[in-house]
């Protein structure tokens, strides 16, 4: 099944627009991946300019393809990130952070998820790390790195990525012309984004941009790059998740009235989320509430 992305204009300070594939429409997670959204490849550098802003009841997973980007946040983290490391945000009872793209190179291009967290940890502390040693693997020509738990027949290959379920998430580059079989935990549901290149999955060209659902108890995909450039992809998979969760803005809670309480204490600065210095500067008030009960889904 394809999910396709949408575009949605992000409240940053130019008013850049990323490809939202979760939730979508079809499906709202994979496992406890909650949201996806891809950002460029595009020579905007200095476009990445979103100021303080909350989150509660997430992990955010930063993953860059091209450029960097400062990420600051309300328990003194200040931290750059590259290609090849993944910053991972705990969010649980309440952090707050910011993120300025460092404008010296060519292209931005990156993804940020966000992981739900399960009831029982959802209040725990907030926390920041930056991985930067992750297990690099290979499925033929394919070169892999595993940001999240381990590919299946390479379990040694595990990234110690701090996770409280069952998760997979890889980004996969594709040599033009070449293809390779991936085994799937059959234990999980997967999504497979393509990210850059012209790919083929199964025998089927997946769009630049889609993300293949791949449900529960797939065995395997074969994976096809079509195209004189290389392919990234982005293989995320997990558990399914079980417990209904209501998302709204930048936060994952259980139900529309603690929906309503974060967000009226994030907008009366009363959340007890620390403020913080950057070169932003200001805060983002939580958007006006729709006028209907949000229902706990999943
Ligand atoms: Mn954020």
């Amino acid at each position: 099944m394809l999910l396709e992305p949408r575009y949605v204009k992000l409240s940053t300070r130019t008013g850049i627009e990323v490809r939202r594939t979760l939730p979508n429409a079809r499906k709202r997670m994979i496992g406890a991946w909650a949201f996806v959204d891809h950002f460029g490849p595009t020579t905007q550098t200095e476009g990445m300019v979103v100021a303080a802003h909350p989150h509660t009841g997430l992990q955010t997973a930063t993953w860059m393809i091209e450029g960097q980007v400062e990420h600051r946040d309300s328990i003194g983290s200040v931290k750059n990130i590259t290609p090849g490391q993944l910053n991972l945000m705990t969010a649980g009872r309440g952090i707050a952070h910011s993120e300025l793209s460092i404008a010296d190179g060519q292209v931005l291009h990156s993804l940020q998820l966000w992981i739900a967290l399960p009831d029982s940890v959802r209040k725990m502390a907030p926390e920041f790390d930056q991985y930067d040693d992750l297990p690099r693997i290979a499925i033929g020509l394919i070169q892999g790195t595993v940001f999240a738990g381990a590919m299946k027949g390479h379990e040694t290959s595990r990234a110690e990525t701090k996770l409280y379920s069952p998760l997979l998430g890889a980004e996969l580059r594709v040599p033009a012309g070449a293809s390779a079989t991936i085994e799937l935990d059959l234990g999980f549901e997967h999504g497979l984004l393509v990210a850059a290149g012209a790919v083929s999955i199964d025998g089927q060209p997946l769009p630049l941009h889609g993300m293949e659902y791949l449900e529960l108890g797939t065995p395997r995909v074969s994976i096809r790059n079509n195209g004189h450039t290389e392919a990234i992809l982005m293989l995320l998979g997990g558990e399914p998740f079980s417990e209904p969760i209501v998302m709204w803005w930048n936060f994952i809670e259980r139900s529309h009235d603690e929906i309503v309480q974060i967000r009226q204490k994030w907008n009366n600065r009363d959340s007890g989320i620390p403020e913080f210095v950057d070169h932003i500067g200001g805060w983002t008030p939580a958007p006006e509430l729709p006028n209907v009960t949000l229902k706990a889904r999943n």
